[in-house]
């Protein structure tokens, strides 16, 4: 190809990875990819400067803004950043600055590259006015709505001082998990990364998404710190934490460049560390007095660059295809890899997730493949080498029976089941469920237990586990099990039997019902009766409770073998009612004085009062110097304005349930 059709090409498919990115939060080649064909076509751009177009993906902001947004129109552009891959480039970035300002030596602070997505804060006299993606750089989209729904971001702060401060907003790596676990559960599409999940959290229409997806944020700019007289940029970030703002504790002031490069090779051993995904280093000149001087290109500032981590990604050999079947009959394809070492641990299965995941990777067995950890958790197949084919290669061919119990499986697109209730891969799944922390929380049967006393037909079903203690001498022939460990086994499940009824309907892990919803039919039925008597039309009137579900709750208690457990658990002594809230001492408002004031289209005054009395609020009548909060509803008076008078935090509804769905 010569160079022209090349930077043609090289211009097209990075707008193309671009929209992927910024608009659908779904990108199909990675970072590195990504960012090795933007050199080449930098270098190619360089060499041909006849060729120079104002439009392309190398001059341009990548981002777009989209149509069902609000428009903001920054107050100053919000930019990229210009890459350093190693620490050579590092050196000529240093050396570019030195000999503009004309320094022997210059200071950068060092901040960790976060990997979400860039927002803008606006301030007025305190108070937050509204909050905006990056966009095109130029114009981002208004999210204040969505921006909100974070917790740790201050809604006012204590100064009346008006100012813009731009961040990151990000979904911390368990998050993720969590959100994708859920989503494969339900079969909705998986978020590939945390960046995108962040991503596709904000920018979208209905805030509640937003409030239920656990984001968080750090902030490291502030706009224009000079007119507070802020004359460098360690002192801004100082000023932002004095006003409440998370500023990320790794940041660090340099003495030069060399100090610098120290301090990235550090960062670089302990980056798969963090609780949040970076994927480089930023470094910022400190002296902001002389960011004028050093100036900007179309695209970035030449004050700061972004060191970007080396891809980590593996090759090794797809050996096998496997499967799994999970407490719900899925069916789950999971790889056998040889194994290898990927950031920092050993991996050598990754799931497949479906068949269609395995076609649209086009894998077949004995493949040379790569591997990554996506969100630096996660073993991911990416793709197979195909020029490393040698045609012994074997297609992958989905299976028709399950695994384990031979029953014909059931397609319901992407995904395959086995519907058999009593297939026993499922029956040893949902003993892990029931056992597990967020269900009956016994202590001592974790999964590798499960698995043993399972394999040893100790307990095939639910209701086993309650018999066990007619099977000590049995358990006390365990490798590793000796009189104590039985002891408290045995303890665990006894104490079990006490359990508020919400646990013990998660744990009977109904098909759709989750932990929340779990709670909300415990509330509202009361008794594990009553709830097993209730009908679709009665279900679908509860909040939370849809069609799905609903139908769910009604098959699983007209099914005869339920029932006889359900009998079972009830002869064995097991509590079936619900206990009642129990006041809790760790929530965002344990010890805090709340005032409510104005009106609220979820719960009454008096509902929410001891709502926030249960969750540890002590619930004050009038606003002082003490109020720790204000929850203000619609058409709030004279207790907002005191509390606006008096700095003190206010909520509205959203943000409140927000907060209380958390606690
Ligand atoms: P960038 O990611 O190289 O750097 C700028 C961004 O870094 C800022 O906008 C901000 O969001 C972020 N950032 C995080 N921590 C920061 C800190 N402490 N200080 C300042 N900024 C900080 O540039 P970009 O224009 O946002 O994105 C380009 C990059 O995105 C590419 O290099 C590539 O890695 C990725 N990308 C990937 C695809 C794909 O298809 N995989 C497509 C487009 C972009």
């Amino acid at each position: 190809m010569d160079y022209k059709a090349r930077i043609i090409y090289l211009r097209k498919v990075l707008n193309k990875y671009n929209y992927e990115y910024y608009v659908l939060n779904n990108s199909s080649v990675t970072d590195a990819e990504y960012d090795s064909l933007m050199q080449e076509l930098m270098a190619l751009e360089k060499e041909h400067p006849e060729l120079f177009d104002k439009t392309s993906p190398s001059q341009r902001v990548g981002g777009f803004v989209a149509s069902e947004f609000n428009k903001i129109t920054h107050s100053s552009m919000m930019l990229s950043l210009s890459n350093a891959f190693s620490a050579d480039d590092l050196r000529d970035f240093d050396r570019r600055v030195r000999s503009v300002i004309k320094k022997e030596r210059v200071d950068y602070v060092v901040e960790l590259k976060i990997d979400g997505l860039a927002i803008s804060l606006m301030y007025v006299d305190g108070t937050l006015s509204y909050a905006a993606t990056r966009g095109d750089g130029e114009v981002g989209e208004d999210v204040t709505s969505n921006i909100v729904t974070i917790k740790s971001i201050p809604l006012n702060v204590p100064a009346d001082v008006s100012f813009e401060v731009r961040g990151e907003v990000f979904m911390p790596k368990k998050s993720w998990e969590e959100l994708n676990a859920l989503r494969e559960e339900t079969g909705e599409a998986l978020f590939a990364n945390p960046r995108n999940a962040a991503a596709g959290s904000i920018r979208q229409l209905d805030s509640k998404i937003a409030a239920s997806r656990k984001l968080d944020a750090f902030w490291y700019f502030l706009v224009d710190p000079l007119s507070l007289n802020i004359e460098t940029h360690f002192a801004a970030l100082k000023y932002l934490r004095e006003l409440g703002f998370k500023v990320n504790d790794k940041i660090k002031l340099c003495r030069g460049i060399e100090e610098v490069i120290t301090y990235i090779t550090g960062i670089t051993e302990q980056r798969h560390d963090f609780p949040y995904e970076i994927d480089g280093i930023v470094v910022k000149v400190n002296d902001i007095t002389t960011y004028d001087e050093l100036g900007y290109t179309a695209k970035t500032p030449r004050w700061a660059t972004a060191y970007k981590f080396p891809p980590e990604e593996v090759e090794t050999v797809l050996e096998d295809i496997f499967f799994t079947v999970g407490r719900t009959g899925k069916i789950t394809p999971n790889a056998a890899l040889a194994p290898v070492f990927v950031a920092g641990s050993k991996i050598q299965n990754a799931t497949l997730h479906n068949a269609a995941f395995i076609k649209e990777r086009d894998l077949k067995i004995g493949d040379h493949v790569f591997i990554r950890k996506a969100g630096d958790i996660i073993p991911e197949v990416l793709r197979p080498l195909k020029e490393k084919r040698k045609g012994t290669e074997k297609d992958f061919v989905m299976i028709e029976k399950c695994p384990v119990c031979l029953e014909p499986l059931t397609f319901k697109d992407p995904l395959h089941f086995c519907l058999n209730a009593s297939c026993p891969a499922r029956y040893e799944e949902g003993l892990i469920h029931f056992a597990s922390r967020g269900a009956m929380d016994i202590e001592g049967l974790g999964e590798r237990i499960v698995e043993i006393l399972f394999s040893q037909k100790l307990i095939t079903n639910i209701a086993d586990i309650y018999e066990l203690h007619t099977k000590r001498e049995a358990l006390l022939q365990i490798e590793g099990f000796g009189e104590k460990s039985v002891d408290n086994l045995l303890n665990a499940i006894e104490k079990s039997k006490e359990k508020s009824l919400e646990k013990l309907v998660f744990g009977l892990g109904i098909k759709e019902l989750g932990a929340k919803t779990s709670k909300i039919l415990a509330e509202k039925y009361m008794k594990l009766d009553a709830l097993s008597n209730a009908t679709e039309a009665e279900l679908l009137t509860i909040r939370d409770i849809g069609p799905v579900a609903a139908s769910s709750i009604v098959s699983y208690f007209s099914n005869e073998q339920n029932l006889a457990l359900i009998a079972k658990l009830k002869a064995f002594g097991l509590n079936m009612n619900y206990l009642g809230p129990t006041k809790k001492d760790d929530t965002f408002f344990s010890g805090k004085t709340v005032v409510i004031t104005g009106k609220f289209s979820s719960y009454s005054r008096d509902e929410l009062t001891s709502l926030l009395e249960i969750l540890g609020a002590k619930v004050a009548g009038s606003v002082s110097k003490k109020t720790s909060l204000v929850v203000a509803g619609e058409e709030a008076g004279s207790k907002l304005t005191k509390a606006q008078e008096l700095n003190i935090d206010i909520l509205n509804e959203e943000q409140l349930l927000k907060l209380i769905t958390e606690a």
